[in-house]
């Protein structure tokens, strides 16, 4: 055996644990995994069974503002467009395009012309594009005004985070789930789990989602880790995801908004829909959502051709993970710089793009320009109002 030559690239392996499978830490666990950082992957369930399981997965940065928030977001189409092809995208990605009927015609207008200065492809169309670009569509009539956005895409969650956690695994990543991968302490360099093991950590990052405030407050009760109240009644981070079925073969293909729902196709020959308007949250009544459900299956009805044998197969009360001020907190936490925390809404449109920046900054030490709007120290010393900011796209 040869002496360690000192001039030799040596590269050393950091221990880095993440908490968190959903789209974002199983995302970031696969880069982190991939540039040969030692990790280990850590979920109380089962990977992906968090928010991100029955996300609406719209990827897209179709009215995000300021304009950082927007060029993070489109950086998030470009970059799931570029993994897709090494990543057995045709599981996951489906890059459809998407139209939109417009609820108020100028306001349709005008995101269109800023969106096409911020350089983003969109472009109005009227009601012949519309059925041509979507044959299955119901239009209101010759002429109802729409737009077509054609980079954007949806992503199939589950098969999409099978695949990233798998590649973490090949890159050598440990994943434990359920009581050996619920974290239930923290302290600088140590993570203890409901299994009672206590695993070292050069790096820990807290993906957890909606449970993020809770694991920050491990780490530091003071912690500025603010998202909108969602177990509360009346919260408005849950939102409704309905899934009906049979689709006929003249079904939708694209993703479609209208000012009364929003759908897109989903495995198994169902479409997932959506409606801006159904107020529930996670003490709505079972009959509630059950009325909920029959009527965006109604709605659906009236918008695309295809449903006539389909009737509602599943209904769930999903939770945004929603920071108070509607933009990402991605950073080390004030008053505990060893947890880096990263949750968002938009959290699918996202991860690809996040995971690269934060894995990047990880390996580096060198702060990402980009994320320096994101970091959770803008929230110390604020009152933060929390406001509803945007939710649903
Ligand atoms: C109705 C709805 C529609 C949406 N539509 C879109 C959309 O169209 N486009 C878009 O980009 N985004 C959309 N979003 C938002 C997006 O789905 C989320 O931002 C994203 O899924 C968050 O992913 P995540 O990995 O951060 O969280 P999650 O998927 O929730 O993952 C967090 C994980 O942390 C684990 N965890 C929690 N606590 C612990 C603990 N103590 N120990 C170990 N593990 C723990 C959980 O089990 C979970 O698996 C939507 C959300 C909702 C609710």
């Amino acid at each position: 055996m040869t002496n360690l030559d000192p001039s030799e690239d040596v590269r050393i392996s950091r221990r880095c644990v993440v908490i968190g499978a959903g789209v974002l830490g199983a995302s970031i666990a696969a880069r982190l995994a991939a540039a040969g950082m030692s990790v280990t992957l850590l979920d109380q369930d089962e990977p992906g069974r968090g928010t991100s399981r029955w996300s609406f997965a719209w990827v897209n940065s179709n009215d995000k503002g300021p304009k950082p928030y927007h060029d993070l977001n489109h950086a998030g189409l470009r970059a799931w467009a570029e993994l897709a092809p090494g990543l057995d995208g045709a599981a996951w990605y489906r890059p459809v395009g998407h139209v939109e009927l417009a609820a108020d015609d100028a306001e349709l207008a005008d995101r269109v012309q800023r969106l096409t200065q911020w350089g983003y492809t969109a472009r109005l169309i009227d009601a012949v594009e519309a059925a041509r670009l979507e044959p299955s569509l119901r239009l209101p009539g010759p002429q109802a005004a729409a737009a077509w956005f054609p980079d954007e895409a949806y992503l199939l969650t589950e098969p999409l985070i099978e695949r990233l956690v798998a590649r973490a695994a090949a890159y050598g990543a440990t994943v434990m789930t359920g009581g050996q991968g619920r974290v239930t302490g923290l302290a600088s360099g140590r993570v203890r789990t409901a299994a009672g093991d206590v695993l070292a950590a050069d790096d820990i990052v807290c993906c957890a989602g909606r449970w993020t405030p809770r694991l920050a407050a491990m780490a530091n009760p003071e912690s500025p880790v603010p998202l909108i109240p969602w177990d509360t009644p009346g919260a408005t981070a849950p939102g409704l995801v309905v899934r009906v079925g049979p689709v006929r073969a003249e079904g939708p293909v694209r993703l479609i908004h209208t000012p009364q729902i929003a759908l897109r196709r989903h495995p198994g020959g169902l479409l997932q829909l959506e409606a801006p308007d159904a107020a529930v949250d996670l003490h709505t009544p079972e009959t509630e959502l059950r009325h909920w459900a029959g009527e965006l299956l109604h709605r659906a009805r009236r918008t695309v051709r295809g449903l006539d044998q389909a009737t509602v197969v599943g209904c769930q009360v999903c939770v945004r993970p929603m920071p108070a001020d509607g933009q990402s907190i991605v950073g080390r936490l004030p008053g505990a710089r060893w947890l880096y925390v990263a949750v968002t809404h938009s959290g699918v449109t996202l991860a690809a793009h996040l995971s690269r920046l934060i894995a990047a900054e990880l390996a580096t030490s060198a702060a990402a320009a980009e994320l320096a709007p994101y970091r959770p120290d803008r929230f110390v010393g604020t009152a933060v109002p929390l406001t509803d900011p945007a939710v649903g796209r």
